[in-house]
């Protein structure tokens, strides 16, 4: 099939091929018609599919031939919400590559910058915003922002959004756009809770499966070091020392262990760069850019700042932590070995992991195979440490975390 097929029109298509897309990808033949057909979709579609393209392409389609002349300035026509905000400013990226034939004009909102210069734009107007819920709601309550004409409302990255504690202010934003408008809901996984939000709020959706989650990525080969809690950390030094090469993604569970890997690498000579949730905006886009320019070769990254973010060309991911998801391990090694490349990925097991390594195998339905030869090789009888009381240490010893640290409320990712 080609774009052509899709019916779109010619100042997208034009766009299309300067882009250098050749063909739709699986995810956008499926979509694009539902959306041209205003029919409300649910999507389960992992990041790397072009499901950015599935739906800003009919999207602009759709409000490109029913512009009003407007001299009151644009209005609000199609909202975008993203659980974070790399995936946010990447939205609006792919909205601007594919609008720029067109007089559409998009802008992306989101927490962690200056609220005044989203303001200034929004008062402009413009027809396409890609927003994060929580600046989204902040600057529609400071009557920035007019929701009454919005046609189409995307909700990208669903199962991360309830994930991260979004689910009423999804609501409220699905609540504050009017009665008929169309709503496409995209989830690279499709739990109880997403099909739920989906019951409630999608009117006859259409469905569009195209990764089935369990299906682990086939030119990905995948390798598991069982090794002590406390050694990983010379674990990962000597894999990076001796094995692993190229362009690295390594994958922690909280924003404490990607902080404390990277001082070890830095300490080590390694060039790294990391990305969680605490990190400041800008410095979070300085460090993506800095490792897609090929300035760093190694991002350390938590699951919730990493995901949707588009990195090609990624030789290795390293699974330092394990996930207790499964379906988190498919999405991080799915990140490597994209477009027909090899790619490789490693995950590090301490005893306390062995339930989750279970869990993974089960749903990829394949034994990872094992590598035994590595100084730190983890006794086949050692128990997961439970740190009970005494261990923690004496009533006088200061935790991690400051008094005034304890106070803010902190993000884990
Ligand atoms: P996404 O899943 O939206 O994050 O897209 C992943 C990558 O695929 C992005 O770099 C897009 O630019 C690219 N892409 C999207 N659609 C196509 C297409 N039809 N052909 C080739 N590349 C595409």
């Amino acid at each position: 099939m080609s774009f052509k097929d899709l019916q779109l029109n010619k100042p997208l298509l034009r766009a299309i091929a300067e882009t250098g897309y050749d063909n739709p990808t699986l995810v956008q033949e499926k979509t694009i018609p539902f959306v041209l057909d205003k029919k409300d979709v649910i999507c389960s579609a992992q990041t790397g599919t072009g499901k950015t393209a599935a739906f800003a392409l009919p999207i602009l389609q759709l409000l490109y031939d029913k512009q009003e002349g407007s001299k009151k300035g644009k209005k609000i026509r199609a909202v975008i919400v993203s659980p974070t905000r790399e995936l946010a400013a990447q939205i609006q990226e792919n909205f601007k590559t594919y609008a720029k034939n067109t007089n559409l004009t998009s802008t992306v909102i989101y927490g962690g910058t200056s609220i005044e210069p989203q303001k200034d734009i929004l008062k402009k107007g413009v027809d396409i915003l890609i927003a994060t819920p929580g600046r989204l709601l902040d600057l529609h309550k400071q009557d920035c922002i007019n929701l009454d004409y919005v046609e189409t409302l995307v909700l990208d990255e669903a199962d991360l959004m309830l994930d991260m504690g979004f689910i009423d202010d999804v609501k409220k934003i699905e609540r504050l756009c009017p009665e008929g408008k169309q709503i496409l809901l995209f989830s690279a996984t499709i739990p109880f809770k997403v099909e739920q939000l989906a019951n409630t709020i999608l009117k006859t959706p259409e469905r569009v499966e195209v990764t089935p989650t369990s299906s682990a990525a086939k030119n990905v080969s995948q390798v598991l070091y069982y090794v002590p809690k406390k050694d990983k950390i010379e674990l990962c030094l000597h894999l990076l020392r001796n094995t692993i090469k190229g362009n690295i993604l390594i994958f922690r569970r909280t924003k404490f262990g990607v902080d404390k890997l990277e001082k070890t690498l830095l300490k080590n000579d390694f060039k790294v760069e990391t990305i969680h949730g605490d990190k400041a905006q800008n410095l979070r886009q300085d460090a993506l850019k800095k490792f897609k320019n090929g300035y760093v070769n190694i991002l350390i990254a938590t699951d919730v700042a990493a995901r949707g973010i588009d990195i090609n060309e990624l030789d290795a991911v390293i699974n330092f932590d394990l996930p207790n998801i499964p379906e988190t391990y498919v999405h991080r090694i799915g990140r490597t070995g994209r477009a027909g490349n090899f790619g490789n990925a490693y995950a590090l097991c301490s005893a306390d992991e062995k339930a989750y390594i279970k869990s993974i195998q089960q749903l990829i339905n394949v034994q990872i195979p094992v590598e035994e030869e590595h100084p730190f090789p983890l006794d086949p009888k050692a128990k997961p440490i439970r740190h009970t009381s005494k261990k923690t240490g004496s009533k006088h010893k200061k935790g991690r975390k400051s008094e005034a640290s304890k106070k803010k409320k902190k993000r884990w990712y």
